[in-house]
């Protein structure tokens, strides 16, 4: 009976994602269809022509990174593990992201610092910081500051990701990482922070959060560092 419960509690688990994965995936789709529509007509500008394109690479992109969140939260093993160059991985996020940044509003202030790799799989670690830094922007409705940081010590990697946004209650921030736990309605799938966590765990890291209402909010992750792990061999 016990197992029976289980799988049943199972099959619950995955209609409910479903639904919220296909809504998730269905969005992005139509909007991108909606301007492919729109690419059709003869006569559009050449500047017209290239803002739209964006936008359907845009909404495809994240019609791809629903899916890739689906799939880690499914099978949450690291599968390939190398060197992760943190400065790399992070400006390639920010690259992805700043389209969507520059519609908010958002400015970005980047701070790396040279050195700086760990240890992991690097497309998990690449989702991980688009999932962080999308809340981020998405937590500036009407435009803020964006401050990506790295440090580097001897025995780890900080990384930190600050915006002037809405915040966190301590309620919602209790809650933050629960399958399925948005307070975007309809726009969110409350996957984003669950995978995150699981990545980092994964990859022996830390997370701190700090947040204060209309204020902002905090992540500060910590890795071990694998440079220097390297460099002592
Ligand atoms: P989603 O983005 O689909 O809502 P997430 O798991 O990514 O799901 O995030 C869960 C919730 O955590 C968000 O709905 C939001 O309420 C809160 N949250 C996450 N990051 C931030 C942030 N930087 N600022 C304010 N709230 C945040
Ligand atoms: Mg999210």
């Amino acid at each position: 009976i016990r197992e029976n419960l289980v799988r049943t509690e199972k099959l619950e688990a995955v209609e409910q994602m479903g639904a919220a994965i296909s809504h998730e995936i269905r969005n992005p789709l139509t909007a991108a269809i909606g301007f492919v529509q729109l690419l059709q007509e003869q006569r559009l500008p050449p500047r017209k022509r290239a803002e739209y394109l964006s936008i359907v690479k845009a909404e495809l992109e994240s019609a791809e990174q629903v899916i890739q969140n689906y799939l880690t939260f499914s099978k949450p093993s690291l599968d390939k593990i190398e060197e992760i160059n943190v400065k790399k991985e992070l400006m390639q996020v920010m690259n992805i992201l700043k389209p969507t940044a520059n519609q908010n509003s958002v400015e970005i202030n980047a701070h790396f610092s040279l050195l700086g790799s760990i240890k992991g799989d690097r497309q998990k670690f690449h989702q991980c910081f688009l999932n962080v830094i999308k809340n981020s922007i998405e937590a500036m409705p009407r435009g803020g500051q964006l401050y990506i940081e790295t440090h580097y010590s001897i025995s780890q990697i900080t990384i930190e990701i600050k915006d002037t946004g809405v915040g966190m209650t301590s309620d919602q921030l209790q809650r933050l990482g629960e399958p399925y736990y948005s307070t975007k309605g309809s726009k969110g799938t409350g996957l984003g922070m669950m995978v995150v966590f699981s990545i980092v765990r994964a990859m022996d890291g830390n997370v701190r959060v700090k947040s204060e209402v209309d204020k902002g909010t905090t992540f500060s992750f910590t890795f071990p560092n694998y440079s220097s792990e390297v460099h002592r061999e």
